[in-house]
């Protein structure tokens, strides 16, 4: 049997297993399995090196053990360093482990479903978090002419641009792509006026991005992308994104090409949730 997983902190909600699931229900990969690996932070270094010394090919890593995971990697590629966390592990056969970061080429590829790559772009990214330092990087490595990060905290977009190369911004400022990479709109309770306040955003602001990628997932689209949709914008939500990280994942450890189609429906990923306007 060979064996995957996605450690996280809580995990519960994670929609991976069922994707990988699909997957391989749509290969015949009857000798590969997925699961959810709760994992504390304290315990997070000896559960990962035990699942590489115990046979296990690779693990997805999510929240809070991104950075960790890259620390404890015997090696790592370009993308996890210039990041600073990995979402990927791959272990090897003397249990060595590989760390890979899926989640801006992951963001790059669920861009493409607009039809456009970053290549040429201005692009404004919220946020200065995990995820904005997956999406400065890929997006400037992706050929964007110029990204632009806004943060509640600006400290932290200051500290943040001055790093990867981007520009801090004091407000929101006006771009052909808008990335929020804040957990402004998980809370289901949260109206559209609420998440554009607490994003300074304004309705007028959304008509000035062509395209708007919300990383926060939940079912149905967040009001940051419903408020964009109606402002004439090509949205693409943040489970497009998801799956995109996640068919990297499975290419990287099975060597197959990653059924999409089945992950998605796995993963319950709506037609709608791509809207190429
Ligand atoms: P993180 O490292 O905890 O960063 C959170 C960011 O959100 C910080 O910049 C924080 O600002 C900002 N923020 C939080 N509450 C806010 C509020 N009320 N108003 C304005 N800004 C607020 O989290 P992360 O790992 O970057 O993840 C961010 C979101 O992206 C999460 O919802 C996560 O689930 C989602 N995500 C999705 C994918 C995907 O594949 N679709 C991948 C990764 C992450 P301060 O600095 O001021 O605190």
């Amino acid at each position: 049997m060979k064996r995957l997983g996605v450690i996280g902190w809580p995990v519960a909600h994670s929609r991976s297993p069922a994707m990988f699931k699909a997957a391989f229900a749509e290969l015949d990969m009857d000798d590969w399995v997925y699961q959810r690996l709760p994992v504390a932070p304290e315990l997070f270094e000896q559960t990962a090196r035990a699942l590489g010394v115990g046979g296990f090919v690779g693990a997805n890593v999510t929240i809070p053990h991104k950075q960790a995971a890259l620390a404890l990697a015997d090696s790592a590629s370009e993308a996890a360093r210039a990041i600073g966390a990995a979402n990927t592990l791959s272990f090897g056969p003397q249990g060595t482990i590989e760390a890979e970061n899926t989640d801006a080429p992951g963001l790059l590829g669920a861009l493409a479903l607009t039809g456009r790559s970053a290549e040429g772009m201005s692009a404004l990214v919220l946020g200065a978090g995990g995820s904005a330092r997956a999406a400065i990087w890929g997006l400037l490595h992706g050929g964007a002419r110029e990204v632009s990060v806004w943060n509640r905290t600006p400290e932290r977009a200051s500290i943040l641009a001055a790093e990867l190369g981007a520009r801090a911004v004091e407000r929101p400022c006006p771009a052909d792509l808008l990335v929020n990479c804040t957990s402004v709109g998980l809370q289901r309770s949260a109206t559209e006026a609420d998440a554009l306040n607490q994003l300074h955003l304004s309705v007028d602001l959304l008509g000035e991005y062509a395209y708007v990628i919300d990383l926060v997932y939940r079912d149905g689209p967040t009001p940051l992308l419903e408020a964009a949709r109606r402002a004439g914008a090509s949205t693409v939500d943040g489970l497009e994104v998801l799956l995109a990280q996640g068919a990297l994942s499975f290419e990287r450890w099975t060597g197959r090409p990653a059924p999409l189609e089945a992950m998605r429906l796995g993963a319950g990923i709506g037609a709608t949730d791509i809207d190429a306007t």
